[in-house]
């Protein structure tokens, strides 16, 4: 099929919930992929942050194809080795006590929010259900998730919303404090707000945040659905900050490109959650745990300080190209604000360049495979600095 049918088929066919770009993409490999006519690009998206690994690693490839030839999908009813040995290894390197598995980032945080509200009524009983979240996040697009995000443009049309949030500006502690009463039961950040605009937050303010959850038993629920997963350099981005949430969110990265979310729980949380409080059909599916393994064993120490090198390569590269007026984000996580042009703008003259990047706001938003090389960054670089011409 030609790009030009496929792109026909499509709109015929799917419903337009997404603004995509004129790009069919056929097949890849490492950072690179090709388009039915064969036109080469170089990705600096992972997907959103999901291709880990990049396309098509051949670890990955072997242990999702094994296993999808012995057993591949068999109901949480039952046991699995891929799922428990992944809960296992994600315990075993991040402190965290227990894994709930399921398919994505929304779904993940919707876990952590109801674990939220039954430890406080566990403990407290009814009435104190609120959660603080912060201006400009994003936490999903379901309506649990999509009430705490705090950007004024998603909360439209679906009335009504779920109730119980309460929004506070990122680094004002004071506000937070203030914030907090005896009907709250958690709050709820990012590290590094992604669709934000890659807006990284201050680590005294999220290590003050930390003591203060602590002080007033509130759950600190942390979404690292973008930054974990050895995004950032470090396998979760609370490593940077010195942090250890009582919840914390993964997926996009985790499952290397097949769809798995998790809630890793804390002390505190690991608990909360009992036989019949929740639950999904396809969580912890077998193909997309051992996906997930790979991408875990592959992401050792070694890995990690490969990724922050890359990093420090791509920001002071991207940093001194023309027309680029601030770099933003942390480790392979970048935001790029272009000077004169729109990131979207920016966004499609890439596709004509031969690179794929991503937007958030108004920033241009880099999310490279975290095994990129060397000569994919350069060669990426150079179509960039064409885009934001
Ligand atoms: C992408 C994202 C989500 C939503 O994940 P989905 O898999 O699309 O549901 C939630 N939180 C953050 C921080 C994200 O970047």
């Amino acid at each position: 099929m030609t790009s030009q049918e496929l792109q026909q088929l499509d709109q015929a066919y799917i419903a337009h919930t997404y603004a995509r770009f004129s790009l069919c993409v056929d097949r890849g490999q490492g950072a690179t992929c090709w388009s039915p006519e064969g036109k080469r690009y170089i990705d600096f998206s992972s997907g959103i942050g999901v291709n880990s690994l990049g396309f098509c690693d051949a670890d990955w490839v072997r242990a999702v194809s094994e296993q999808a030839g012995k057993l591949q999908h068999i109901s949480n009813l039952y046991y699995t080795e891929p799922c428990a040995r992944l809960a296992e290894m994600l315990c075993a390197r991040t402190g965290m006590k227990k894994v709930f598995f399921c398919n994505s980032g929304a779904e993940a945080n919707e876990g952590a929010i109801k674990t939220a509200r039954k430890y406080s009524f566990d403990k407290y009983g009814a009435g104190r259900s609120e959660i603080i979240a912060l201006h400009n996040s994003f936490h999903g697009r379901t309506m649990a998730t999509l009430s705490a995000t705090g950007q004024a443009v998603y909360h439209n049309f679906f009335f009504p919303f779920v109730e119980d949030y309460r929004f506070v500006a990122s680094g004002d502690l004071e506000e937070l404090k203030g914030a907090v009463s005896g009907r709250t039961c958690a709050v709820m950040m990012e590290l590094i707000q992604g669709e934000g605009g890659v807006i990284a937050q201050d680590a005294a303010y999220v290590q003050a945040v930390a003591a203060l959850c602590a002080e007033r038993d509130l759950l600190l629920i942390v979404d690292e659905v973008q930054t974990g997963i050895g995004r950032t350099g470090r396998l979760l981005a609370c490593e940077h900050y010195g942090i250890q949430p009582d919840v914390v969110t993964i997926a996009k990265g985790i499952g290397g490109g097949l769809p798995l979310g998790a809630v890793l729980f804390g002390e505190k949380a690991q608990d909360v959650l009992g036989c019949g409080h929740h639950g999904t059909t396809f969580g912890g599916n077998p193909v997309a745990c051992a996906g997930g393994q790979v991408v875990l064993r592959k992401l050792d120490e070694a890995m990690l300080s490969q990724v922050r090198e890359k990093a420090a390569y791509l920001w002071e590269k991207a940093a001194a190209l023309p027309r680029v007026a601030a770099v933003t984000g942390l480790g392979l996580m970048v935001g790029i604000e272009a000077a004169g042009k729109s990131a979207k703008d920016v966004a499609a003259d890439a596709i004509e360049h031969g690179l794929i990047v991503l937007t958030a706001k108004d920033k241009v938003r880099l999310l490279p495979p975290l095994t990129i090389s060397y000569e994919e960054l350069d060669q990426g670089l150079a179509a960039l600095e064409k885009a934001l011409q």
